[in-house]
């Protein structure tokens, strides 16, 4: 028998979109003044109804400048900015896809991404134009169709910047053009995910999906700290450091904050991404009061001498996902700040959010990632598809209202994801204990995660085998547990006549950096074998080359 949730069941609308669910006409616990949006740098704000007014603006805009249709694609490669969410939920006001991509992606990278969506309208910020333009002009994606967020304007004025949108919008005042969106069918969110095995592909997120996860996740989050008078009372405020092209940043940072009327204080990337001075100025400037993060950031929390300099004394609690957090870190900042850091699991698959820490367990069941969100339901199966018994581990299969349809055009691998009783497999390893939490054990797919960030292997595969000095290769992660992550390594064949050395090694870590974007650069190096374990199929066994990994790690 399939685990049911132990949350009570929730009602989940039918006919509700997305945008209606955050920026709609219900009985809300907080005044449309509230600020809920504000830029950690500059303290701009939008409040929920400002935010609600420029994004009904930016999606009339769309319709007037481009002929925005109903299920038309808008693409985002921007770092976070408080004008983002404007933009995203405008879109979907519009009857719009939203499409997120890295900010770091290379040219081709994001024109894979450009294509395969069929994205119309690309959303951009100076600082990455160059790039942008020429993954449009490789995907024929018009110039005029990028859109520039940010105080700067383009040099070339080849491209738009939004406020003439939201201009063109708000001379039109006709409620009657937003498009009447199927929740069922409709796709809010396109991310993209390589799931279990093989390149990257776009994971479709219905409306009903993303309304069912943020209505889970409310519940769950949201409710267990309204009845302790909330994290810090109304005044929550969460730190936006999740990027908000992540699916986790996406639901748990900017789309769960609307709802429930949280402060999200934006923080904006530093030059070199994630800055820790950044964030911690963020917290005692304005009293946050939680964030979401990845086991990195709670690292640093546990370790940095940074965080002695400022007062953190509004952090109550943490919440980590997208990656295992060890019970070492958990107890490291608990020491340190005394701040609790519960966890949760999820994908891009299931609209984020799968399981969550209460608040009042995370020391009770420390490792474990919490309980099965309501609505969903989980099987925890042996290879060939039968139930585990209770605490044993096996793969994580699961069914809810938030677990996606499939993959966007692409019915064989949406087959592939599926059991014939319509779990969707999600290639993790867990057992669940009789208290009903679950724990991720490991992982059976592919997936590489660096610091959260997915790197397919399959993709770096494919760029070191592109090399003329290559004959094979094979990609896998291996724990680099002093920085709480997995870095990829390779282990690479040469072509015959090419003399494996200490110097090739680190010539072929580069050439693949200069191909990829940061987070999926060789940083667990490479190594030289004779050739590369494979099935009598062809297929590449990264689990032989996991094992071998781990005994070597074991014997250094
Ligand atoms: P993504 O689609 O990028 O969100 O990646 C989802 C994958 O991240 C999951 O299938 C897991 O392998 C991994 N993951 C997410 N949260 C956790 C967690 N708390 N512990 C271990 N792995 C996690």
């Amino acid at each position: 028998m399939p685990y049911a949730s132990s949350f009570p069941p929730l009602d989940i609308p039918e006919k509700v979109d997305l945008w209606t669910l955050l920026l709609g006409d219900r009985q809300r616990d907080f005044p449309p003044t509230k600020d809920i949006l504000t830029c950690a740098e500059t303290g701009r704000s939008y409040s929920w109804a400002n935010l609600r007014s420029a994004s009904i603006e930016f999606g009339r805009g769309l319709q007037a400048v481009w002929e925005w249709k109903k299920g038309d694609v808008l693409a985002f490669y921007t770092p976070n900015s408080i004008d983002t969410p404007v933009l995203t939920l405008g879109a979907l006001w519009a009857g719009g896809t939203v499409s997120p991509a890295n900010p770091l992606y290379t040219v081709d990278e994001l024109a894979f991404q450009l294509r395969n969506s069929g994205a119309k309208g690309l959303v951009t910020q100076l600082a990455n134009l160059d790039t942008a333009v020429a993954a449009a002009q490789k995907a024929n994606l018009p110039l005029d169709h990028i859109i520039l967020l940010g105080p700067d304007r383009d040099p070339n004025a080849r491209t738009r910047h939004f406020t003439s949108i939201l201009r063109h919008g708000s001379e039109d005042h006709n409620d009657n053009a937003k498009p009447t969106v199927n929740p069922r069918t409709d796709i809010a969110f396109l991310v993209y995910s390589s799931g279990t095995t093989g390149l990257p592909k776009g994971v479709c997120l219905t409306h009903r999906n993303m309304v069912a996860n943020i209505l889970q996740a409310s519940y769950v989050e949201g409710s267990q700290w309204r009845s302790r008078g909330g994290v810090d009372g109304r005044g929550d405020k969460q730190l936006g450091v999740l990027p908000f092209f992540h699916i986790y940043g996406l639901t748990c940072g900017v789309l769960l904050s609307v709802y429930e009327g949280w402060q999200l204080v934006v923080l904006t990337a530093g030059p070199r991404g994630f800055d820790l001075e950044r964030a911690l100025r963020a917290v005692e400037r304005y009293r946050v009061t939680f964030a979401y993060v990845p086991p990195p950031v709670v690292l640093a929390l546990s370790k940095h001498p940074a965080v002695g300099r400022y007062d953190l004394t509004s952090l109550k609690v943490l919440h980590s996902g997208a990656a295992p957090l060890t019970r070492e870190l958990t107890e490291a900042v608990w020491n340190r700040l005394r701040v609790p850091v519960k966890q949760g699991f999820g994908l891009s698959e299931t609209s984020a959010v799968v399981c969550c820490q209460v608040v009042d367990e995370w020391a009770k069941f420390m490792g474990s990632v919490g309980k099965l969100m309501p609505n969903m339901e989980a099987k925890i199966v042996t290879e060939d598809g039968r139930e585990v018994a209770e605490g044993e581990a096996g793969e994580l299969w699961l069914k809810g209202p938030n677990v996606f349809p499939g993959y966007f055009k692409n019915p064989e691998r949406t087959k592939e994801a599926f059991s014939a009783d319509g779990f969707f497999k999600t290639g993790d390893v867990f057992r669940r204990d009789k208290h009903g939490n679950f724990y991720c054990v490991d992982r059976l797919k592919e997936l590489i995660k660096y610091n959260g960030f997915p790197v397919p292997p399959a993709e770096l595969e494919g760029v070191l085998i592109g090399h003329q000095e290559v004959a094979d290769a094979c990609v896998i992660g291996i724990e680099d547990t002093a920085k709480a992550t997995e870095v990829p390594r390779a282990y690479v064949v040469l072509r015959g006549g090419v003399e494996a050395s200490e110097a090739k090694a680190q010539e072929l870590v580069d050439w693949v950096a200069s191909q990829v974007a940061p987070h999926k650069k060789l940083r667990g190096g490479i190594r030289f074998v004779d050739q590369v374990p494979k099935s009598p199929s062809g297929k590449v066994l990264r689990r032989v080359m996991r094992e071998q990994a781990k005994k070597e790690q074991r014997v250094s």
